[in-house]
């Protein structure tokens, strides 16, 4: 099964056709896409039988996040070997864990702000929770997971590294618009192999990225296993699980993202989303007198 988000309603996906849950469902469901994974197992067994006769088209230009209000983003660092390799990092003996912070969500064609600085792409798999996880074994790590979705772990380089360790991976990674996700959620027993799925990034035409989840270090299931041994995993809840190699930063020369490219991404059975980008200002520049002389 496919949903998505269509002028900001949850609808079903058929082929190039979508309904209306709120109204083939006569409001049993709520039209609000985030809604829904509060009672996703419901919502699965109606979408089985559901009348489907009212169908419209597929509108690609009015989709928006199919998941627009998670209340938690997991974003895992360095998941691919050959993506450790290019970092010059070392292989993690377990996930390295940041956040997008949710308000950095966005959807699958919209024009995203460039604030400057070295902003680059990361093309990922994401897992969207559909069950409350707590202290999950990885063997029943599936069953959270309502569907899969494609993301961009968007990154400005120069704030995500700035100063001396710990760095400013989250803030450099939540600037408005940097977590799109989209075009629609996949449940999935929708994939042919759901461990095995094919990701991409297309830079104005150029090849950038191109790998399968097959290769990340820590799957879908060991990620719910992990972060659900700290903290509860809740419907709605994304987990961008790591982008592979080929990452502009690291590049010789480098490429970043600038504001006349297109930036596509694909993801095997889920689709495609296109990205341009408008300028907007850099972040704040604290000044001395903004810092409080108060160090010991
Ligand atoms: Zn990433």
């Amino acid at each position: 099964m496919r949903v998505a988000n269509q002028s900001g309603r949850l609808k079903l996906v058929l082929g190039d056709t979508v309904v209306d849950v709120e109204a083939a469902s006569g409001g049993r469901f709520s039209s609000q896409p985030q809604e829904i994974f509060d009672r996703w197992e419901e919502f699965l067994a109606w979408a089985r039988t559901a009348d489907t006769t009212e169908a419209s088209p597929l509108q690609p230009s009015e989709l928006g996040p199919p998941v627009p209000r998670p209340g938690q983003i997991f974003a895992v660092g360095v998941n691919y070997a050959d993506h450790v390799e290019e970092s010059g990092l070392t292989l993690p003996d377990t996930p390295f864990v940041f956040t997008k912070f949710p308000a950095s969500i966005t959807g699958p064609y919209d024009t995203i702000e460039h604030p400057g600085g070295s902003v680059d792409f990361e093309v990922e798999l994401v897992a969207v929770i559909g069950k409350h996880a707590r202290h999950t074994p990885v063997d029943l790590g599936w069953d959270h997971i309502a569907g899969l979705t494609l993301g961009q772990d968007l990154s400005e380089r120069d704030l995500q590294l700035s100063g001396p360790p710990p760095q400013q991976f989250n803030l450099g990674k939540s600037f408005s618009g940097f977590a799109p996700i989209g075009p629609m959620l996949v449940t999935p027993e929708e994939f042919p192999d759901r461990d095995d799925i094919g990701v991409s990034t297309v830079l104005s035409g150029e090849l950038m990225q191109s790998s399968r989840t097959r290769h990340l270090i820590f799957s879908v299931p060991a990620l719910v296993a992990f972060l659900s041994s700290i903290v509860a995993l809740r419907p709605g809840d994304l987990i961008f699980t790591g982008t592979p190699a080929g990452i502009g930063f690291t590049r010789e020369p480098r490429r970043l993202i600038g504001l006349d490219d297109e930036l596509i991404s694909r993801a095997e059975v889920i689709g495609e989303m296109r990205h341009r980008f408008t300028p907007t200002q850099r972040p704040h520049p604290i000044t001395a007198a903004e810092k409080a002389d108060n160090h010991v």
